[in-house]
Order: structure tokens, then C-alpha cells, then sequence
């Protein structure tokens, strides 16, 4: 018998999900973003729950060429684009098209000839001061593209460092958008901006913003980019994180629980063990109070989260035995919440799932 945790993937809620962006953004042709194996779900599963999505985009080429051989014809972007100029001829042969964020790149596609044009996104800084060109010297670099035989058309792009709050005190949506529009101003070419959080407020930014492609990521898989609950924006969780109770102790009033000795018994009370710890990705940084359900009831963890289990208490559910089913993220507990407890975000909770939790699919309110 393997152990009792396992990962259900819920491919109905992936699709629900993308149909939820395409209602937020109906005008906007939607990349489905799958970075970092779909975000941990999966890069194989991601196609077939965004298979009504415009195209694919991610930043890893090695998984990029795998959508290719296995059979998605629409279009693929990277995000960060190449690397090294070797990385190119590729890109024309499997029709990959890539970001433009330096002045390096676009000197590599000087002088390397591909064997096919490609599509370009040609990245500005508007603030997040991580990658692209800053608004000045944008436009240069528009020209520069624009002479390479084998770019065969440039879309604009940028990304907000801020989406999920419209009224971030350092640098709001709106301003990066003004230097988007300042740096790009009448340039031709498509236009890429929102990711999550802008196709998630696409209705009150309407004014200001308007998307060729939005790149929503994390609300496809049931997570927000912070601030408000993925529910309250009919976002349903796609990863739904299960495992059993392995063991029980009853212990009485002083006494403690697990390494360090954090969690001190306030009086005779049950503890619950449940397979799974911080090697399956569950966050050790998690706390005492942090929820789980188990047998369908609300409760916490306590102590702390050690490698291969954790412990929880039992005293709101009387009946618990081994073998009861315990709910780490997901299906009635939503993972944000459980990532906020843990002082983490839900992107890194689906992304470090690890490779040792057995993934499966089921929908979404199934048993897995
Ligand atoms: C990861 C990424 C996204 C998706 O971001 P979410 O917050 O998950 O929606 C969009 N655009 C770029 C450039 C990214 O790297």
C-alpha cells in the first residue's frame, strides 16, 4: 500500500476557470499560462484542461518543445524568452514565439537566422524593474526588431507589479499603464498586459486597459493574486491536496507534541497524525491554527510540520480513527487560505508539490 496522500487534479474546474477569464476579458484572445509544470498541476493535464485556450505560454523551451510532440498546434510564447542563440533555430522549427526583454536578445536574432520567422513580444519595464526595456528606450528597440527578416510581427507587452490591489500606495495599474501607453504610444502591433490580477479587475480598469492577450496564470488553477477569495470571483480550485490520519495519541493536560516541543496540551485532548510533511510540499513554516479538515470538519494543525507528517487536533471530531480523510488544500479548503496561514502564497504551495505525492484526476467534489 503507498502512502494515503495523493493530489487530485480537477481538469473540470481548469476549464471552468478559463471560461470564468474569458468572461472577465471577452474581448481578449487568452494565453493560458503553464509555467513551472502548469503551476505544479501538470504540464500534460494543462493541455488538455486549457484546450480551448488561445495558446499556451510558459517559460521553460524544453516544455515548450514537449507541448509540441505532444500535439498542441496552437500557439506558444515564453515569457522570458531565449537564452543563448543556440536556443533559437528551435523556436522557428516548432514555431515557438518568445519575449524580447534586452538588448542581448535582440542582437542573438541579428545574427542568428532562423529557419522560420517568428512571433515576438517585446517586453517593457514599466515599473516592476525586473525584465524589459524602460519606456525611452523602447521605441528604438521596436525599430531594431522590426529590421530582423525573421520577426514576423511584434506584439507590446508589459507586467504589473501590482494587479491585485487597485489602489497600491507605490505603484498602481493605472501608472504602469500610462508608461505603457507613453513608452509604446502609436507603435502598431497587438497589446499584452494583464496577467491575473488585471484580467480579475478587467471590469473596473476598463477605462484605461485594454488587452490584444491577457496572460491570467494563477486564477486558472483557483488561486488569487492576493486580496480577495478566489469564490467571490466563481474561481474554483483545480489541486485538491488528501491524505489520511495515520495514528492518534491521547495526551494529557502539559503535555507537548513533536519537534521542539512547540505545541503545549491545554488540557486531556486527541492528536491526530496525518501523512504528509514538508518533503510533499505541505509548508513547514505553516503554524499552530493553520486549517484542516478532517472527516469533513474544520480544524488546525498543531505543533510543528515535521517531514513526513504533520499532527492536528481532534477534538472537534470525536469519531476521528485512522483512516480518517483529511483535506490539506483544495476542495472546501481553499488553498490561499491555508498559504496566507503559512505566510506564503498559494503559487508557491502548488509549485512545490513534490514529485513523491501521487497525483490524480477527479472532479472537482468527487473523492478523488
Ligand atoms: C507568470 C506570469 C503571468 C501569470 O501571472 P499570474 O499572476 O499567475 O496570473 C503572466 N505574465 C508573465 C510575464 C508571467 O511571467
Amino acid at each position: 500500500m503507498p502512502r494515503p496522500l495523493f493530489a487530485t487534479i480537477h481538469l473540470d474546474s481548469m476549464q471552468h476557470n478559463l471560461s470564468q477569464a474569458r468572461t472577465c476579458a471577452p474581448s481578449a484572445r487568452i494565453w493560458a499560462v503553464v509555467k513551472a509544470d502548469a503551476y505544479g498541476h501538470g504540464l500534460e493535464r494543462a493541455m488538455r484542461g486549457f484546450a480551448t485556450a488561445d495558446g499556451l505560454a510558459l517559460v521553460e523551451q524544453d516544455a515548450a518543445l514537449r507541448l509540441r510532440e505532444l500535439g498542441w498546434i496552437k500557439p506558444i510564447l515564453l515569457l522570458e524568452g531565449f537564452f543563448e542563440a543556440a536556443d533559437l533555430p528551435q523556436l522557428g522549427e516548432h514555431n515557438i514565439s518568445t519575449a524580447v526583454h534586452c538588448i542581448e536578445q535582440i542582437k542573438m536574432l541579428e545574427y542568428t537566422p532562423l529557419y522560420r520567422p517568428i512571433d515576438v513580444y517585446l517586453k517593457m519595464n514599466t515599473g516592476m524593474n525586473r525584465l524589459g526595456f524602460r519606456p525611452h528606450e523602447y521605441a528604438a528597440a521596436y525599430e531594431r526588431l522590426r529590421a530582423i527578416r525573421d520577426v514576423r510581427s511584434i506584439t507590446h507587452m508589459t507586467h504589473f507589479a501590482n494587479a491585485d490591489e487597485l489602489e497600491h500606495p507605490r505603484l498602481t495599474i493605472g501608472e504602469q499603464v500610462r508608461c505603457f501607453r507613453e513608452g509604446a504610444g502609436d507603435l502598431a502591433g497587438e497589446r499584452s498586459l494583464s496577467n491575473s490580477g488585471g484580467v480579475l479587475h478587467q471590469a473596473e480598469l476598463a477605462e484605461q486597459l485594454s488587452n490584444d492577450w491577457v496572460r491570467p496564470g494563477i486564477m486558472l488553477y483557483g488561486g488569487t493574486p492576493g486580496g480577495r477569495s478566489a469564490a467571490e470571483f466563481g474561481l474554483r480550485p483545480t489541486m485538491t491536496l488528501r491524505s489520511e490520519v495515520i495514528g492518534i495519541q491521547e495526551i494529557a493536560q502539559g503535555e507537548t507534541v513533536g519537534y521542539g516541543s512547540r505545541f503545549e496540551a491545554p488540557g486531556p485532548m486527541k492528536i491526530g497524525v496525518v501523512a504528509c510533511g514538508y518533503a510533499d510540499g505541505y509548508p513547514r513554516s505553516a503554524p499552530h491554527g493553520t486549517p484542516v479538515i478532517i472527516d469533513g470538519v474544520r480544524t488546525t494543525l498543531v505543533g510543528r510540520v515535521s517531514m513526513d507528517m504533520m499532527t492536528v487536533d481532534l477534538t472537534p471530531i470525536p469519531n476521528a480513527r485512522v483512516g480518517s480523510k483529511v483535506t490539506l488544500w483544495g476542495d472546501g479548503l481553499p488553498i490561499d487560505e491555508v498559504a496566507h496561514a503559512a505566510g506564503t502564497i498559494g503559487y508557491e504551495l502548488m509549485c512545490a508539490l513534490a514529485p513523491r505525492v501521487r497525483v490524480t484526476e477527479g472532479r472537482l467534489g468527487s473523492d478523488g
